[in-house]
C-alpha cells in the first residue's frame, strides 16, 4: 500500500504508528495501491480458453459455408 498525504506532499509505503502522516502527523492519509502491486498476472487458462473457443467457432464457420 502507498500512503498518500492530502496536507502535504508525502508519498511512501509507511504510515505513522496511529495511522498518521509521519512527515506532518495528519490524519488525512488516503491510501492507493502501488504501481504494479498486487495485481495479478494475466492467467495463462485464460488466453488458452479465448485461443481454443475462436478455433472452436471458425472450424464451425468453415464448416458451415463448406457444406
Ligand atoms: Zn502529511
Amino acid at each position: 500500500m502507498i500512503y498518500d498525504c492530502t496536507d502535504c506532499s508525502y508519498s511512501g509505503a509507511n504510515s505513522g504508528r496511529k495511522g498518521e502522516c509521519p512527515a506532518c502527523g495528519s490524519f488525512s492519509l488516503v491510501r492507493r495501491r502501488g504501481e504494479g502491486e498486487e495485481t495479478p498476472p494475466p492467467s495463462r487458462w485464460r488466453i488458452v480458453l479465448l485461443v481454443a473457443l475462436w478455433t472452436y467457432l471458425l472450424i464451425h464457420v468453415v464448416w458451415k459455408l463448406s457444406t
